[in-house]
């Protein structure tokens, strides 16, 4: 299956390099200047499909000067090495508390066997980047592409304590990678994207952080990109606002999951809209609407443990 390229606006564009011969999984972006940044580069088995998306933009693989994952997760960033590999120039820019994660990635692999069980084998082999390679980011800073084109890293924190996303002034674009909910643009739904460990307080806030910056288009990882920026960060930071309310009272009532998961769906206009309970489309391992409940349900547990 040939990669699909998507202009975004200005020096931004979306590849769907294709996971398993299926569309629509994840959203790498490109931000072309003289050099090059790739957001999000995706798991191992798709990086064959991004070098030819790359090379269809017209970008010569030396021109690639960072390898920036919004976040270590293995379906954003296990492709990272190999992409390294084929981009001498580049180096990999990461979140400080993910860099180490990526330079040795037994746990990140093991944590994710643990959520998804030996499906995690079809992202592809994953190892390690070379610690020379690897850039910490600074909340804030801007990486300058060249030709006066600059991307600002804004942390994130929230589906992973190691998530950033990425500004770009020119054409004001925000790429969020987890940071926005999952986002499926034939049905006009956002649900959060948060699978345990999962921080609601810390993700509220990181959109807050986002809106502020007067964004006018939000690319999300999963998947494809909108206009409207601002009102859709605040309308998912007020779902996650009801998310936690209805899972907190749920919780101190003594409600199980699936009564949760009731009360969510006859509060949340969006969950009403899921064609079925439980699938999102796509990869239902990790779209379903449970797995995302169970982060808040952690989160609230691990609060009244004494946690912060
Ligand atoms: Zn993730």
């Amino acid at each position: 299956m040939r990669p699909k390229v998507v202009h975004v606006r200005g020096s931004v564009y979306m590849i769907d390099a294709s996971y398993h011969g299926r569309r629509g999984v994840l959203g790498t972006y490109v931000v072309k200047g003289e050099e090059v940044a790739v957001v999000d580069p995706g798991p191992t088995v798709s990086i064959d499909g991004l070098v030819e998306a790359l090379r269809d933009l017209g970008i010569d693989l030396s021109d690639v000067r960072y390898v920036a994952p919004t976040h270590i997760h293995l379906d954003h960033a296990g492709g990272s090495w190999r992409l390294l590999e084929l981009c001498p120039g580049a180096r990999l820019y990461i979140h400080p508390k993910g860099a180490p994660h990526m330079v040795d990635p037994s746990r990140l692999e093991a944590a994710a066997r643990r959520l998804f069980g030996d499906r995690v084998d079809e992202y592809g082999e994953v190892r390690g980047v070379s610690e020379e390679r690897v850039t910490v980011s600074v909340d804030g800073e801007e990486l300058d592409l060249g030709g006066g084109l600059r991307i600002r890293v804004v942390w994130t924190p929230g589906h992973a304590s190691h998530h950033q996303s990425y500004y770009i002034p020119d054409g004001k674009v925000v790429i969020l990678g987890d940071a926005g909910g999952i986002y499926n643009r034939d049905l006009d739904v956002v649900i959060p994207t948060s699978p345990p460990p999962f921080n609601p307080e810390k993700a509220m806030r990181s959109l807050e952080k986002l809106a502020a910056l007067r964004p006018e288009i939000v690319c999300y990882g999963h998947f494809g990109f909108a206009d409207d920026a601002v009102k859709r960060l605040r309308a998912h930071r007020e779902q996650l606002a009801l998310w936690m309310r209805v899972v907190e009272e749920g919780l101190k009532e003594g409600a199980g999951m699936g009564e949760l998961y009731d009360r969510l769906r006859s509060e949340d206009p969006m969950l009403g809209r899921l064609p079925a309970p439980g699938h999102f489309g796509g990869r239902a391992i990790e779209r379903s609407p449970s797995v995302n409940l169970l982060g808040f349900v952690e989160y609230f547990k691990w609060l009244w443990r004494g946690g912060r």
